[in-house]
């Protein structure tokens, strides 16, 4: 039995996946985007975390069950939930076995064992951070060579994604860079719907408490009103796709 290191539970998320669900966030992260709100979820040690073990965690996710309706569920998210690939693979099953929907909001920075994790996961919320590998590393800090690997991975497996991407003012808000978004996701399939994100400044303060420097400190949050243009061209990129069928 793996214990599920976790920094935090939500209860009733709104905007991880669909309907109503718990948002599990667990830690650890091999990533250093510039702009992550959730710096204290890097460690995969954690400060204080909760220990948990698969069978407590859907005990307590059972009891949310009457709130999931037809479209909640569970969404594992972190840090990089890929990261505690031992852990996902005992609690994703029994989340099956108990009724729950399952989704994974992951950057796909894990440790390998993706198809089976996979065959256990009802939706993936990819978080694409560039789709220009040297732009990627100069966001994230690493190659986007394991991303790729996961994305193939949920290719190959045939798993529903939800696409996000988050939009930072003079990194990655140029329409060259949007336009080249649009023709990756093209490229990929089963995607249901694509999310730009605004940056937004929340979690900062966070970086001042933990000592570490903020690469981004001075960019104002981006008004999510001015996404939505973009919004809707991904959007009928979409219905398109599915009007071609
Ligand atoms: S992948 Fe997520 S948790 Fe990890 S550094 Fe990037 S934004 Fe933060």
């Amino acid at each position: 039995m793996t214990l599920g290191r976790i920094h935090s539970i939500e209860s009733m998320g709104l905007v991880d996946g669909p309907g109503i669900r718990t948002v599990v966030f667990l830690q650890g992260c091999q990533l250093r985007c510039r702009y992550c709100h959730n710096p204290d979820t890097w460690s995969l040690e954690g400060v204080h975390p909760q220990l948990l073990s698969p069978e407590e965690l859907v005990r307590r996710l059972c009891r949310f069950k009457p709130y999931y309706g037809a479209e909640g569920g569970v969404t594992f998210s972190g840090g990089e939930p890929l990261l505690q690939k031992d852990f996902l693979l005992e609690v994703l099953p029994l989340c099956r076995e108990a009724g729950i929907h399952t989704c994974l909001d992951t950057a796909g920075c894990g440790v390998g064992g993706y198809e089976d994790i996979l065959r256990w996961t009802d939706l993936v919320l990819f978080d694409v951070k560039h789709e220009d590998p040297e732009s990627y590393k100069s966001l994230t800090g690493a190659e986007s060579t394991e991303a790729d690997r996961f994305l193939a991975a949920a290719q190959k497996a045939g798993t529903s994604l939800w696409i996000r991407h988050v939009v930072v003012p003079g990194l990655t808000d140029g329409a060259e860079h949007l336009e080249a978004l649009r023709r990756y996701i093209q490229k990929l399939d089963h995607v249901q719907r694509v999310e730009l994100l605004a940056y937004h400044t929340l979690g900062v303060p966070k970086y001042h408490t933990l000592g570490i420097p903020y690469s981004l400190e001075g960019v104002a949050p981006l008004d999510p009103a001015a996404l939505t243009p973009w919004q809707e061209r991904f959007a009928q990129d979409l219905a398109g796709r599915a009007k071609e069928g």
